[in-house]
């Protein structure tokens, strides 16, 4: 089979770790026999450099024509002097919203072998972590109004809007509800339904949609509660649903969790099996260009590509097993390195691991 791919390196690390993530899709395209065509294009910093602005028409049209895009990072100090509504990591906004990417897969897994990096103690976590948050990405307050205004007296205020609609509530819960029915078959939906009537529509209309999946147990959570629980008792949650404002912050913690930003990948959806997939990690400017970087993420990313906008799980799961063989046989980057393990390079990572594939 043929897969047309738009690829937007980006800034900082970001060429560095899409060139490996290529590497391994193209071992993978050899050993299955599928061809994997990029298609390479600009955003981000290196937009602005080039065409004066972070997301050219270009870019968009060229996403728009693939089967899916892979995006390494935007951003870093050499725009910092841009006006916010044109600073690189505007493009992510842009191209979430012209690709109506809409259900934001985070995964927070922790590999064995990695279980000393999280700040946790090993009797909570028990030897692994393996929670998906699935987060609304284009809805709620990010999206909507945001007012700063002046009375006479002076007094200023500020507010921000959080809506949402029933529909944008469903599509998102079905996304919920569909992956774990592929997992352990639980979903936990997080809201502030004590507080807010957001969410009390929000927590109405996943409980109206978990009916039309039997094999699905649901709970429901108020998000600072949330928020104590995956500190406390990460393994009680599967599947985590929840809006945009609360999957940014959840979605941060969790990562924190497992202890190494380089290591985790992260799908943006939109209808039918359109996605676009980067890793969760910045563009990383201090370590940009010295072959440092941890290049994992990025490859874990196109695992994801593969498995839910390819339907290809068993080569999906080749490449897992491909990083997770990389760490078992002791290698390491330098960003997950204890003591006495063999540090790798960006490129040496991506040539080991691509090599397990083949
Ligand atoms: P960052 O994720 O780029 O870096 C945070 C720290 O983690 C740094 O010390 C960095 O060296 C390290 N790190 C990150 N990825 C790594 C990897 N793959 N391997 C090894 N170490 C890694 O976050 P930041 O420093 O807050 O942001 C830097 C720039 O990236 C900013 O311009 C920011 O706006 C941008 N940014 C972009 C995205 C994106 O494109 N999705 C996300 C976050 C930040």
């Amino acid at each position: 089979m043929n897969y047309n791919i738009a690829v937007v390196p980006g800034d900082g690390i970001g060429p560095e770790v899409v060139g490996e993530a290529i590497r391994v899709l193209n071992a993978v395209g050899k050993k299955y026999g599928h061809t994997f065509n990029y298609n390479t294009v600009l955003a981000g910093g290196a937009a602005i450099d080039e065409y004066g602005e972070c997301l050219p028409a270009s870019t968009v049209q060229a996403c728009k024509e693939s089967d899916a895009v892979l995006l390494g990072a935007v951003g870093g100090p050499k725009w910092d002097h841009v006006p916010g509504d044109q600073r690189p990591e505007r493009a992510l906004l842009g191209l979430r919203k012209a690709l109506g990417l809409y259900a934001n897969l985070r995964p927070a897994m922790i590999f064995e072998e990695l279980a000393d990096a999280s700040p946790l103690k090993p009797s909570i976590l028990d030897g692994g972590l393996d929670i998906l948050i699935v987060r609304e990405l284009t809805g709620g307050i990010y999206f909507g109004d945001h007012v700063t205004e002046t009375d006479d007296n002076g007094t200023v205020t500020a507010y921000d809007i959080e809506r949402y609609s029933d529909y944008e509530i469903q599509r998102i819960a079905r996304t919920a509800f569909e992956m774990a029915s592929k997992r352990q078959g639980r979903v936990t939906s997080v809201d502030k339904a004590n507080v807010l009537d957001s969410s009390r529509l929000w927590r109405k209309t996943v409980a109206d949609m978990s009916s039309e999946y039997d094999n699905i147990t649901l709970d429901n959570m108020y998000v600072d509660n949330a928020s104590m629980q995956l500190i406390r008792d990460p393994k009680h949650f599967d599947v985590i649903v929840t809006s945009n404002m609360f999957g940014d912050i959840l979605s941060d913690e969790a990562s924190q969790i497992t202890g190494s930003i380089g290591m985790l990948p992260s799908a943006s959806l939109a209808d039918g099996n359109f996605g676009m997939y980067e890793p969760v990690h910045g563009s990383a400017p201090d370590i940009a260009g010295t072959n440092q970087a941890n290049p994992i993420a990025t490859i874990l990313s196109v695992a994801m590509m593969l498995r839910y906008t390819f339907n290809l799980g068993t080569e999906a799961d080749a490449i897992e097993n491909a990083v997770k063989q990389f760490l078992r046989d002791g290698y390491r980057t330098g960003d997950i390195a204890t003591s006495g393990e063999a540090v790798c390079g960006t490129v040496e990572t991506g040539e080991k691991i691509a090599s397990y594939i083949a």
